[in-house]
């Protein structure tokens, strides 16, 4: 059986009157880029944030190696790119990525190595000494991915990733991410880029707080007789 590397068991949030999320349960198996994909407002961030335990669910629990959430201990072993931004802007980028390298206790004659590397990957090499404050919204999103790949962490968690990148340098964060899945990293990726669902092992459709199918992107397409999962979402949307 699939090693589980995260279990989602029936999570419920509501705020206020607006129920977020149903009862929300899936998996993420080792070695596996998962998507969870839904239109902005679905809960994607919601979902992330309730398994990490940043926020409280009203029922149900998630568990992350094996280990009930929340767990400082855990997420130390992550990367995890929330949806905006958490960087300092009057440092460096590099600055940056050292501050976050000593949080992740990489060994200290790694973190120039390991800074160097992860600059390459999100293509940033070039504005390492600048401040990010000078950034724009894409550079920033490039760094907070840098960020999350510090010392190759087994398990990867990143919200939106690709938001404000062009399309070739988002093709190359795709290949990035095929090949850390290949070395064993397991990753779980929010989108609403519809053709970055393509790219996942699994997808789960998020609408209106309910996951209302999971499975690779082929089997999908197949189970609904259609081309794309772009269209794949449009049909389920429909039939709801
Ligand atoms: P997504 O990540 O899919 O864009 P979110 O999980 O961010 O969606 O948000 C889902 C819904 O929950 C949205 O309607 C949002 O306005 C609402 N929401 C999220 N966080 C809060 C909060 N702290 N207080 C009130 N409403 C919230």
């Amino acid at each position: 059986m699939a090693k589980k590397i995260i279990t989602i068991n029936n999570l419920k949030k509501q705020y206020g009157n607006q129920v977020v999320l149903n009862d929300v349960s899936f998996e993420v198996n080792y070695g596996q880029i998962v998507g969870l994909i839904g239109p902005s407002g679905a809960g994607k961030s919601t979902i992330i944030k309730l398994t990490l335990g940043m926020e409280k669910a009203d029922s149900g629990h998630s568990e992350v190696f094996g280990v009930h959430m929340p767990n400082r201990k855990i997420l130390n072993r992550m990367g995890y790119m929330a949806q905006s931004d958490a960087l300092y802007g009057s440092l460096s980028a590099r600055e940056n990525l050292t501050f976050f390298a000593k949080m992740r206790e990489i060994n200290k004659k790694a973190i120039e190595p390991e800074i160097d590397r992860v600059a390459q990957v999100v293509d940033l090499t070039e504005h390492l000494d600048k401040k990010v404050e000078n950034f724009s919204g894409g550079m920033k999103r490039r760094l907070s991915l840098a960020i999350a790949l510090l010392g190759n962490p087994q398990l990867l968690i990143l919200d939106e990733p690709t938001v404000g990148i062009d399309p070739a340098l988002r093709k190359q964060i795709w290949e990035e991410l095929g090949k850390l899945r290949d070395k064993g990293c397991s990753i779980l990726v929010t989108t609403h880029v519809m053709d970055e669902a393509e790219l996942t092992d699994r997808v789960a459709l998020l609408i209106n707080g309910n996951i209302i199918a999971d499975d690779t992107p082929t089997n999908l397409k197949q189970q609904y007789g259609v081309d794309s999962i772009e269209n794949v979402f449009m049909k389920a949307e429909g039939d709801m």
